[in-house]
């Protein structure tokens, strides 16, 4: 393991080493290591939730006025920004996304800081129909300790939709980031307490999930999970929250679908076609993994999405020109490039074969893959990839085209591209899916 010195964690306000294993976050790009740290043990999750619970009955914050919360989430918008191109490149270090990525996360993350501080100071609470000689009202307060458990896939922003939303109720946190990528979280935490929040209000606890998220989830102190990460996790907390009679909120999987119409702008169609499914490396929960193509328009669209996909930039994040960078993972890859496998052996065609790019040095890279005649109840199909694989069916008319859309597990997002405004106004109300984009890729 590297000379690098071990990280403090933060266990209820103090910085300090934690009493687990030893982990560490690799460079995707090249494997080494870039930060190291030592987990939590289950007695300092203790500490930090017992701290946390302390914290928020005796610090003020929870009794804070919430124009006076929304000064400290201010200033921690202002921080981030300060620090915009650290946060950037220390993102892309840890989890490995092109910097041009990882720049506009951090600013999305100043943004929601900045989103809930105005939210928390002009919240109204409303004086509600009495039903007799005085006054009811529906008032907001906080839970007390809630957890906020976060994939790796865009960490600064995930723990920002979290954490923001939760500190503006005047809740104490404990963020629990993926063991692979602990550093984004560790330096908001920083940013929180230099910007205000009070000693032991956030701590952050990296360390594996099935251990440390767990003690978290089932602690009695902690009051709510707000929970993003793969769907059969997400169960498994549901299941634990339903024991305790505890309310949570699950960001779970994807399989997000894109159609292309015969009368698309072709080419606009194709770049947005690009866009949803290879940015990120296909390694988010919006990621377009399904495309439908009317058969019309086949051959020519086909043309075109091969000829950009192989022209895709994919390589070093570090340069501002890369379009695609790394896996998480060395197993990431191989799993990704085990579904390419899977999809010939299950009769799809690989048109671009991703497991075939050549890449130097010890990164977890792999090419982007475009497979054609997939079919509905194949495996690369039906399940999340989250990779840079595009699973491509033709159809022969919007409604089939939406009805294969909506018979799907997943419906985090979708995108019609069409020029036919009465068709595109349809696909919004017909489709089954969280976020609809007209002529732009899934949102
Ligand atoms: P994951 O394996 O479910 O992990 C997510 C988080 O949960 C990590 O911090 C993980 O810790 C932790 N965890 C694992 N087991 C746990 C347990 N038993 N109790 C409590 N916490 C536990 O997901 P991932 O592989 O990191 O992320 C990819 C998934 O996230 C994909 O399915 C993607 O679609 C989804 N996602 C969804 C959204 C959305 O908004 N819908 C956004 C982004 C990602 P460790 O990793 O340290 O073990």
């Amino acid at each position: 393991m590297s000379k690098l010195e071990l990280l403090p964690i933060n266990i209820g306000g103090e910085w300090r080493l934690g009493g687990g294993d030893e982990s560490a976050s690799l460079y995707p790009a090249t494997g080494e290591v870039v930060g190291r740290l030592r987990a939590p043990s289950l007695a300092d999750v203790q500490e930090a939730i017992e701290k946390a619970d302390q914290a928020f009955r005796t610090s003020g914050w929870a009794q804070k006025k919430p124009h006076e919360r929304a000064a400290v989430l201010h200033r921690v918008a202002q921080l981030i920004r300060e620090r915009a191109e650290p946060l950037a490149q220390l993102q892309r270090l840890d989890n490995g996304k092109p910097i041009s990525e990882t720049r506009a996360l951090v600013a999305s993350a100043a943004g929601t800081f900045q989103f809930f501080a105005a939210a928390c100071e002009t919240m109204e609470e409303t004086i509600t129909p009495s039903r007799g000689d005085f006054m009811t009202m529906s008032v907001y307060e906080p839970m007390g300790v809630v957890a906020a458990i976060t994939p790796w896939n865009s960490p600064i922003a995930s723990e920002a939709q979290k954490l923001a939303p939760a500190l503006a109720a005047g809740n104490a946190v404990v963020v629990k980031p993926a063991e692979a990528t602990p550093l984004l979280a560790l330096e908001l935490a920083r940013i929180c307490e230099e910007a205000g929040v009070p000693k032991g209000i956030v701590s952050v606890l990296p360390g594996r999930g099935s251990v440390i998220g767990d003690a978290i989830t089932k602690h009695p102190l902690v009051k709510r999970v707000s929970f993003t990460g793969g769907t059969s996790t997400g169960k498994h907390i549901a299941r634990i929250a339903a024991d305790k009679m505890m309310p949570v909120s699950l960001e779970l999987g994807g399989k997000s679908a894109t159609m292309v119409l015969e009368d698309a702008d072709l080419d606009h169609a194709v770049n947005g076609v690009l866009y949803g499914i290879f940015s990120s490396s296909g390694e988010s929960c919006i990621a377009g993994s399904r495309l439908f193509v009317a058969r019309k328009l086949y051959g020519d669209f086909m043309e075109r999405l091969t000829a950009k996909a192989t022209a895709l930039r994919v390589g070093d994040p570090a340069d501002e020109r890369t379009q695609m960078g790394p896996l998480i993972t060395a197993e990431a890859k191989a799993r990704v490039e085990s579904y390419v496998a899977g999809a010939e052996a299950e009769g799809a065609t690989v048109v671009v074969d991703g497991r075939e790019a050549k890449f130097e040095g010890n990164g977890f890279f792999t090419g982007v893959s475009l497979l054609d005649h997939v079919k509905t109840d194949s495996k690369v199909y039906l399940e999340e990839i989250f990779g840079p694989v595009l699973a491509i069916v033709r159809v022969n008319s919007y409604e089939e085209g939406l009805q294969l859309i909506n018979d799907h597990q997943f419906g985090n997002g979708t995108a019609i591209f069409t020029r036919d405004g009465g068709t595109a106004r349809s696909f919004e109300f017909d489709v089954e899916a969280g976020m609809v984009g007209i002529n732009v890729p899934i949102p």
